[in-house]
């Protein structure tokens, strides 16, 4: 299964990607944590990266992009993954579109959280509470969620147009959510 999981920030993509890659069997490439390793670790990436995830924007395509680039193509990619927050803009998309044509494999679905957007910054300001993010006070939760609008939700027509499009509701319980998810991916493989 190669898949891409999206959603606005907040949407519990985290949560579901790890369940989704134990069901398949498929490694979990959640970017927002690459980057937050890198600064952890203070690699020049994660300094490259860690002013514009502070500001709540998104860090430069070229620094994502080649970072992708080299993490798909670890082995344990080979039969398949998740992507959850790549692509974010419309250039990752051709990028990975250019990946992936490189190694004659093709997406089989993109799922789509759908949430409520007051429900989202709730989340997000627990969540900051919880695990101490420093992009999660609330100004930068909100301007988050502009950036998303702008930036990434474009990106689902392009996916709804090529058929890949499996959307479901990301309110409520997380088992409940994980069941719904379950039931429409039964369907892509
Ligand atoms: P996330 O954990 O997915 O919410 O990502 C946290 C932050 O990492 C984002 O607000 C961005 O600053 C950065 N980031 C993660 N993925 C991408 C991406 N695909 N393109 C650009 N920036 C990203």
């Amino acid at each position: 299964m190669r898949l891409i999981i999206m959603g606005p920030p907040g949407a519990g993509k985290g949560t579901q990607s790890t369940r989704i890659a134990e069901t398949y069997g498929v490694p979990a490439i959640a970017t927002g944590d690459i980057f937050r390793a890198n600064v952890r670790e203070g690699t020049p990436l994660g300094v490259e990266a860690q002013r514009y995830m502070d500001a709540g924007d998104y860090v430069p395509d070229s620094v994502t992009n080649s970072m992708v680039r080299d993490r798909l193509a670890a082995d344990d990619c080979a039969d398949g993954f998740l992507l959850d927050g790549y692509p974010r803009t419309l250039a990752q998309v051709d990028e990975l579109d250019g990946m992936l044509k490189e190694n004659d494999v093709a997406l089989d679905a993109v799922l789509v959280l759908t949430v409520d957007p007051e429900e989202l910054v709730e989340r997000l300001v627990k969540r900051a509470e919880s695990d101490g993010r420093s992009d999660d006070t609330e100004e930068v939760v909100r301007h988050r969620q502009d950036v998303y609008a702008e930036q990434t939700a474009p990106l689902i027509e392009v996916y709804a147009e090529r058929g890949l499009l499996v959307t479901v509701d990301g309110m409520g319980e997380v088992d409940e959510v994980s069941a719904r998810v379950r039931t429409a991916l039964d369907g892509v493989a």
